[in-house]
C-alpha cells in the first residue's frame, strides 16, 4: 500500500524540510510487521512529492498476532497487507513523527503555514455503505475528495466491482493537520485492527485529534470506530472530547455572548424520549415496562409524577438486579418505593402481574422471542393483560443496510431472532390489532432516510377504538 503527498505550493522543496526527509534519499524502517520505505518520485520547486510504501510481511502479520490459537486460514488469506488501514497509521508515526508533532528543525515558522496538498492512498477498502463512511469522514474537515473503484478482478469483469478504492484527498492545511488527519481516519476506517486496543489508544487518539476531532459531526463514529468499539473506551473518549467542546464554547461565549452546546443523542435515548412522551400524552397513570432491562425507562417514568404506579418486569433476573442497582433502589424515598415495583417474568407466559395498567412500553423487546412464541406473547399481552395503550418498538430493518459495518444478512444484536421491515411490522401490528379490537399507529424513530426510513419503528396499540 502506498500514500503520496504531494505540494505544488512553491518552494516545493519545504516538503522535505517539513517532512524530514532528504529528497535525494531512500529510507527504509523496520515495523512489527514489515517495512516501510520513504522516497520521493517527484522533487522540484514546483512539484515535490513523498511516498511511503508500505510492505507488509503477511507472516510477520500472522506471527505478531495475539491468535486465540487453531488453524484460520484467514490469517493467511486476507487483504491486510494491501489495503492502507491501521498498518498504514502505524507506519505515518513512525516515519513522520516529528512532522507530526509539529516540529520542523531547520525552518520552524513552516509548520503552521497552510501548503496545497494532495494526498493519494492505494487502495482503501470502503466496509459496507461504501464511499458513504469515506465522505462522512473526511469531508466536513473540507478536503476535496475523489474516489476510484476498482473491479474485483480485471480477467473477470463480471464478478463486478470490489470495495477497494483509491483515495485522493485535496486540501489547503498545514501538513501537521493532514497527517493527524490521515493517522486517526485510515483506522476508523478499518473494521479489523491489528493490534489490542488498550487505554493508551484514546491518549493517542485524543492528542491527534487536537483541535479538529471534537467539532467534527462524525466523531463518535470516529472515536467508536478507532477504539473498534470498545464501549467503555469510547465513552472515555467522547466525555473528554465534550470537555473540549465544553471549554472551547466557554470561551467563545467570553467573546460572542451565549453559546448553546447541544449533545448529540443516541438513537436508544430519542426511542425512550419518544415512547415517555406518548405515555404522558395518553394520559396514564399507572405503567408497566416490559422487559424493561436495566430500567432505563423506569427511571426516566419515575421523574414524572403523572405516574403514580409504575412496574418493571423482565425474564432476566440479572437485568432486574442491575435496574435495582441504577435505580438506587435500596436508598429511595418510602414515597418512590411505593410507587414502583419491579418482578421476574416471561412475556409468554399468561400472568396475571401484567393485568390492570394503562399504559405498557415494551422497547426493542420483541426481536428477542422467537418467531413461534409470538402467538403467545400477543395472546399474553393483547387478550388478558390487555393494557389500554401499548407502544412496541423494534429496530427497521430496512435500515440496516446504512450502516457501513453490517453484512447483508447481519442482525444489529445477536441475541435478535429476527428483524423486521417496515412493510413486516406494519402488517404484523395490523394483524395484532384487528384480531384484539385494538387501533394502531406506527411511528418512525430517528432520523427518516428518503429510501429506508428511520432506523427504528414504534407501533402505538390503543384499545377499543
Ligand atoms: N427495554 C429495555 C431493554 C431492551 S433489551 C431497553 O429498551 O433498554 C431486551 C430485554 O428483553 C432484555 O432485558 C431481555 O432480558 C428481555 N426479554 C427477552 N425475552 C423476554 C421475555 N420472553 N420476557 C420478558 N423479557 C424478555
Amino acid at each position: 500500500m502506498l500514500l503520496t503527498i504531494t505540494t505544488r505550493s512553491k518552494p516545493a522543496g519545504n516538503l522535505s524540510f517539513l517532512l524530514h526527509k532528504h529528497p535525494n534519499k531512500l529510507q527504509s524502517f523496520d515495523l512489527s510487521i514489515g517495512k516501510a520505505h520513504v522516497y520521493y518520485p517527484e522533487s522540484s520547486d514546483e512539484k515535490t512529492s513523498c511516498a511511503l510504501l508500505l510492505d507488509i510481511d503477511p507472516i510477520d502479520m500472522v506471527r505478531g498476532t495475539r491468535s486465540s490459537g487453531g488453524f484460520s486460514l484467514s490469517q493467511y488469506v486476507n487483504d491486510r497487507p494491501y489495503v492502507a488501514a491501521s498498518f498504514m497509521s502505524v507506519a505515518i508515526a513512525k516515519a513522520f513523527s516529528t512532522a507530526m508533532n509539529g516540529t520542523c528543525k531547520n525552518k520552524p515558522e513552516l509548520v503552521d503555514v497552510p501548503m496545497d496538498l494532495e494526498a493519494q492512498i492505494t487502495v482503501v477498502a470502503a466496509p459496507k455503505g461504501g464511499e458513504r463512511l469515506i465522505r462522512t469522514l473526511f469531508k466536513p474537515l473540507g478536503y476535496k475528495i475523489e474516489l476510484e473503484r476498482h473491479i474485483l478482478d480485471e480477467q473477470f469483469p463480471d464478478w463486478g466491482e470490489s470495495k477497494y478504492f483509491t483515495l485522493n484527498l485535496k486540501h489547503t492545511i498545514p501538513l501537521q493537520t493532514l497527517l493527524t488527519h490521515l493517522y486517526v481516519l485510515l483506522p476508523a476506517l478499518d473494521n479489523e485492527k491489528h493490534y489490542y486496543v488498550s487505554k493508551s489508544e484514546v491518549d493517542k487518539l485524543l492528542d491527534k485529534g487536537k483541535g479538529w476531532l471534537a467539532d467534527h459531526p462524525a466523531r463518535e463514529q470516529i472515536v467508536n470506530r478507532y477504539l473498534i468499539n470498545l464501549r467503555s473506551f469510547s465513552r472515555v473518549a467522547i466525555e473528554r472530547l465534550d470537555e473540549e467542546v465544553v471549554h472551547e464554547s466557554d470561551e467563545k461565549a467570553e467573546e460572542e455572548g451565549p453559546v448553546i452546546e447541544k449533545k448529540k443523542e443516541s438513537l436508544h435515548q430519542r426511542r425512550l424520549k419518544l415512547v415517555l412522551a406518548k405515555l404522558k400524552e395518553s394520559g396514564a397513570s399507572s405503567v408497566i415496562d416490559m422487559g424493561c432491562g436495566e430500567g432505563k425507562l423506569l427511571k426516566m417514568l419515575l421523574k414524572e409524577r403523572q405516574f403514580r404506579k409504575i412496574t418493571g418486569t423482565d425474564v432476566s433476573y440479572s437485568e432486574l438486579a442491575k435496574a435495582k442497582s441504577k435505580l438506587h433502589w435500596d436508598d429511595l424515598a418510602p414515597k418512590q418505593k411505593e410507587r414502583l415495583d419491579l418482578f421476574q417474568g416471561a412475556l409468554t407466559y399468561k400472568d396475571k402481574r401484567l393485568a390492570g395498567y394503562d399504559g405498557a412500553a415494551i422497547v426493542e423487546v420483541i426481536e428477542h422471542l422467537d418467531e413461534d412464541r409470538l402467538t403467545s406473547f400477543e395472546r399474553v399481552i393483547f387478550e388478558f393483560a390487555k393494557p389500554k395503550q401499548v407502544i412496541i418498538t423494534t429496530p427497521n430493518s430496512d435500515y440496516n443496510v446504512l450502516y457501513e459495518n453490517m453484512e447483508a444478512g447481519d442482525m444489529r444484536h445477536n441475541d435478535h431472532r429476527f428483524e423486521w421491515s417496515r412493510k413486516e411490522f406494519k402488517a404484523w401490528a395490523e394483524a395484532v390489532a384487528n384480531r384484539n379490537n385494538y387501533s394502531v399507529e406506527i411511528l418512525p424513530i430517528g432520523d427518516t432516510d428518503e429510501n429506508v426510513g428511520a432506523p427504528s419503528q414504534m407501533g402505538i396499540f390503543k384499545y377499543g377504538n
